[in-house]
């Protein structure tokens, strides 16, 4: 009960509306993201993605909704372009990303941060070598990663911890480096896949919290969850999905299933 107060306490306000999605009008030079009748058949049969059309535009914070198996996920992988669409097109700054050479994908992948519900970190390294390692394969000279880390680390306020071993840090905490290395390359969208299903609710709204201050500095967010209480609170646009097809994409959403 004590504990139930105590997260009742923490939970925020809807953020205000400082940013681009505040904005009543859409206009097409402000479109990100355009996915263009899009499906995605598995196996012949498994129609995990069912002609999606909708665009996303500039600042931007999206939760994405659906019961298991709705097609979620595949929607992600789709946008990280871990997978090709059967059929259709996905425009992301005006480029259909589903012609990506293999030889562009690491580029394309550097402009959008992924974060998930399993961290995954490398256990055995600190803080900062977690962050920096995501440079280091980017071939980013050694002067830029001393420079980028340690500010990247204020920004996600694990300053104290940087020398720690991520595998001794809280689950918020991992979190938090993990929203740190999405973001060292700054991508233009942070796809976060239930970044709060391991996390208490006090932590919870923390992560959530985080997730805003970084849209409100430009960054897209695209938010997966199962959060109902979350997703109510946020009052921004909620996508929902069932049986591979969006069912209900709403401005100002409730998470209705
Ligand atoms: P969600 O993330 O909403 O739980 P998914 O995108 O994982 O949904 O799955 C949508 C549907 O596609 C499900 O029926 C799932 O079993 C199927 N599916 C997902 N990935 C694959 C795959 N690689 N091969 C075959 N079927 C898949």
């Amino acid at each position: 009960m004590a504990e139930e107060e105590k997260t009742k306490e923490k939970e925020p306000e809807a953020p205000k509306n400082t940013n681009a999605a505040s904005k009543t009008e859409k206009s097409d030079d402000d479109i990100v993201i355009e996915f263009e009748k899009v499906s995605k058949i598995y196996q012949g049969k498994i129609k995990a993605a069912v002609d999606i059309s909708f665009k996303i535009y500039m600042g931007e914070f999206i939760s994405l909704v659906g019961p298991s198996g709705a097609g979620k996920s595949t929607l992600i992988r789709l946008l990280t372009c871990e997978e090709k669409p059967s059929t259709g097109r996905i425009f992301v700054a005006g480029r259909d990303v589903t012609q990506l050479r293999p030889k562009e994908l690491p580029f394309y992948r550097r402009k959008v941060g992924v974060i998930f519900q399993d961290f995954k970190l490398l256990p055995k390294k600190t803080v900062f070598e977690n962050i920096a390692f995501a440079l280091e394969v980017a071939d980013v000279p050694n002067s830029q990663i001393s420079h980028d880390v340690p500010k990247m680390i204020e920004m996600v306020g694990l300053t104290k911890r940087a020398r720690a071993m991520t595998e001794e840090l809280s689950g918020g905490e991992k979190q938090r480096v993990s929203i740190a290395r999405a973001l060292v390359h700054q991508p233009k969208l942070l796809i976060a896949d239930e970044p709060t299903g391991n996390l208490d609710p006090v932590t919870t709204w923390e992560i959530i919290e985080l997730l805003f201050k970084i849209n409100q500095q430009g960054t897209i967010v695209l938010l997966a969850t199962h959060d109902k209480e979350v997703v109510d609170t946020l009052q921004r646009r909620v996508i929902l999905m069932k049986d591979g097809k969006i069912v209900s994409d709403q401005e100002k959403g409730k998470y209705l299933l």
